[in-house]
């Protein structure tokens, strides 16, 4: 099967406590894309101006991405500056700049349509229906968001949150978006909005996942070596969404495997700066990784001595 990302391509300055670096790659669909390729072939749409690094798209492509879907146009590419604090769940934004990214009007090549994954980034929501209507009719449809678009376009959220499968957010946002205070009750609510699925992530403390009757939660991997936390949420995406690819979305079990190879792509992303640590990876790392897991929350049997 083949994954469609439709995101940013960017070019951030990033700074951490220990070290600050710029113009490194990055951006929503690039972090998908080098985690989601780990194990499914990936679709890009998205656009980037005349300063983007030609072997940066090379790079992707050799990982199994088509890049055909990415845009070049006169201008700046889309550029994020952030600043982490002690804590990597904490960071300030110092400067967005949108350069091609504010003209982006997603064109689908015609190859693309018949995607059957597919995962919207965090864009504008009235553009994340722009490309559902430029699909023929995808299985399975994700969708990132972020209290921007919560609070500057709810209208066209709501629109498209009624035609997702799964909504991946932070737990601030999705207190936010469904106007109910704890994470059970904002789940419960935004399920009733459309997305049969809420993942919540929560930042380095990983990430819950919503489905049925079901609650899973998949942490963060403890890390000795973190670098750089830029991207971890699109790598967590991209490792969910290529893992129920390849596993399947309709079994409720599926879902509990991906969030816990989203967790291990993460963890990758985490340990250098942009998406070079997770593109030094291969599919047999993420596997390897995956199963730390295991044996991080396996509980001998019985808890307690029987009675
Ligand atoms: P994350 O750490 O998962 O939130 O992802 C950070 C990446 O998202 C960075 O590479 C940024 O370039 C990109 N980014 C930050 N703000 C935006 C935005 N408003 N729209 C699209 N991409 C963004």
């Amino acid at each position: 099967m083949s994954v469609l990302v439709v995101g940013s391509l960017a070019l951030d300055d990033i700074e951490t406590p220990a070290e600050k670096r710029t113009g490194v790659l990055g951006g929503s669909a690039v972090y998908f894309s080098a985690a989601a390729s780990l194990l499914d072939h990936v679709r890009m749409v998205g656009v980037v101006g005349d300063d983007f690094p030609e072997h940066a798209l090379a790079d992707l492509e050799k990982k199994g991405v088509d890049t055909r879907g990415v845009m070049k146009r006169p201008g700046r590419t889309f550029h994020w500056s952030g600043r982490y604090h002690e804590n990597p769940n904490d960071r300030d934004t110092l400067e967005t700049v949108l350069g091609v990214f504010a003209e982006f009007e997603p064109q689908l090549p015609a190859e693309y349509a018949d995607s059957e994954m597919v995962f919207l980034a965090n864009i504008d929501p009235g553009l994340q229906l722009k490309v559902l209507d430029m699909m023929d009719s995808p299985g399975f449809v994700a969708l990132d968001t972020m209290n921007y678009w919560i609070e500057g376009k709810p209208g066209a959220l709501e629109k498209v949150l009624e035609r997702v499968d799964t909504l991946l957010i932070n737990d601030s946002e999705a207190e936010l978006l469904s106007r109910r205070i704890g994470l059970p009750a904002a789940a419960r609510e935004i399920r009733s909005m459309g997305p049969k699925t809420v993942v919540i992530k929560l930042g380095k403390h990983g990430a819950l996942v919503f489905r049925e009757d079901d609650l899973f939660y998949a942490p963060g991997l403890p890390m000795d070596d973190v670098k750089d936390p830029t991207g971890a949420g699109d790598s967590f995406a991209g490792g969910f969404v290529a893992a129920l690819s390849l596993l399947g979305y309709k079994d409720n079990d599926n879902y509990r495997r991906a969030a816990i190879i989203g967790s291990a792509a993460a963890s990758f992303t985490i340990q250098g700066f942009g998406v070079e640590a997770l593109m030094a990876a291969d599919r047999d790392d993420l596997a390897g990784r995956a199963e730390r897991f295991v044996d991080l929350s396996r509980i001998p049997m019985p808890i307690l001595p029987v009675k």
